[in-house]
């Protein structure tokens, strides 16, 4: 038997998550991101569930192509857009649209010796200060672009660095809203805002395609301000395993490297084949939640490379073999939200998602729920 250790991926949830997209922002296109490797779920094992998003928005010319080798015939946006010249060839080859959002993509754009029809994604750099033209030189550009006759069509597109929550005590958004309104009104074309955060938090922004991440994969994108609950979002991705021994510990007995937990009475815990070799964050700390058999409980002492520790004291019927739900959802249907245990690890879902390593074992769980 192969080590217990397993990431199950919902499709289901996946398929509901796209739907609260859909339903939150309904006269928006949608571009389902699947950047990371489907935040860490695997392009293959997301997509029969999300192929009914408008498209697919990813940064690796690898990621975009093994899209097209699933059959995925329609949009496919690169958000770092070309990385050298040569890239175009690619974006030819598999009719990949990009974001262009520095002054040497551009100039590759032109040098381009293939006849081609490119639909971009125009950024502009609205205040998060990574990617984008500055909203002085925005208008220059877009009349660069609208001269290339390599360009089909150019979209408006920008990022928030706040939609999560407020910003100096203020709306998070309204710094870069009001800019690339600004900016953009006398310009023709579609536009490009919002992702997760900002769908949830500020749907009724006017916004032609929104890019869906976080959501889709059932993490709130502001946690702790909301949970998955309140956003009506299901966990698409379980890690779970299995208890593998168990210690009965006397008093000031202590639990795995550097003696972090000591007990101050008599207790039962049980040792889990999940190890930060796994993913699981070597960082967080004791009591962070996990489910036994769909009970809740949480680890003890440190997160040693193969294995964690778990309270057992006050479970019923547990033992050798019983379910270790590290996060998502356990055999009974009782769910721990990824977003819960990144809070005690400090981080988000985002990266807990993305840290799974080769060595786990993934399964497609086809069932449904309803
Ligand atoms: C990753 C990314 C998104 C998706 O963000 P979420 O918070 O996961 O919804 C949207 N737009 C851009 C440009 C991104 O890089």
């Amino acid at each position: 038997m192969p080590r217990p250790i397993y990431a199950i991926i919902h499709q289901d949830a996946l398929a509901h998550n796209l739907a609260v997209v859909r339903k939150t922002v309904p006269k928006s296109k949608v571009f389902a991101v699947v950047k990371a490797n489907a935040y860490g779920h695997g392009i293959e094992r997301v997509y029969n569930a999300l192929q009914s998003a408008d498209g697919f928005a990813l940064l690796d010319f690898d990621e975009a192509k093994r899209l097209r080798a699933l059959g995925w015939q329609g949009s496919i946006l690169l958000l770092e857009g070309i990385f050298s010249a040569q890239d175009l060839f690619d974006c030819v080859q598999y009719n990949l649209s990009f974001t262009l959002h520095s002054q040497h993509q551009i100039d590759w754009l032109f040098q381009h010796s293939q006849a081609a029809q490119f639909n971009v994604f125009l950024k502009m750099n609205s205040g998060m200060n990574r990617l984008g033209f500055a909203p002085e030189q925005y208008h220059a550009v877009w009349q660069q672009l609208k001269s290339c006759d390599k360009v089909h069509s150019i979209t408006h597109m920008m990022h928030f660095s706040d939609a999560d929550a407020e910003r100096f005590g203020q709306n998070g958004i309204a710094h870069q809203l009001h800019i690339f309104e600004q900016i953009t009104k006398d310009l023709a074309g579609e536009k490009s805002l919002s992702n997760s955060a900002a769908i949830l938090r500020h749907a009724h922004l006017d916004t032609d395609f929104v890019r869906a991440g976080i959501m889709l994969y059932g993490s709130s994108p502001d946690f702790p301000h909301h949970g998955i609950q309140d956003w009506d979002l299901k966990p698409t991705m379980t890690l779970k395993s299995e208890i593998i021994a168990i210690q009965t510990l006397k008093p000031q007995d202590t639990v795995g490297y550097g003696s972090h937990f000591q007990a101050e009475k008599t207790m039962r815990i049980g040792i889990v084949a999940c190890g930060y070799a796994d993913g699981y964050q070597r960082i967080s700390a004791t009591g962070t939640p996990v489910l036994v058999n769909g009970q809740r409980s949480q680890t003890l002492g440190r997160i040693s490379m193969d294995m964690l520790a778990v309270d057992l004291s006050h479970l019923e019927n547990v033992g050798i073999g019983s379910e270790v739900v590290l996060w998502g959802k356990a055999q009974t249907g009782e769910i721990l939200p990824i977003d819960e245990v990144a809070a005690m690890s400090g981080t988000i879902g985002y990266e807990l998602m993305c840290a799974i390593t080769n060595r786990v074992h993934f399964q497609i769980d086809q069932s449904s729920q309803t």
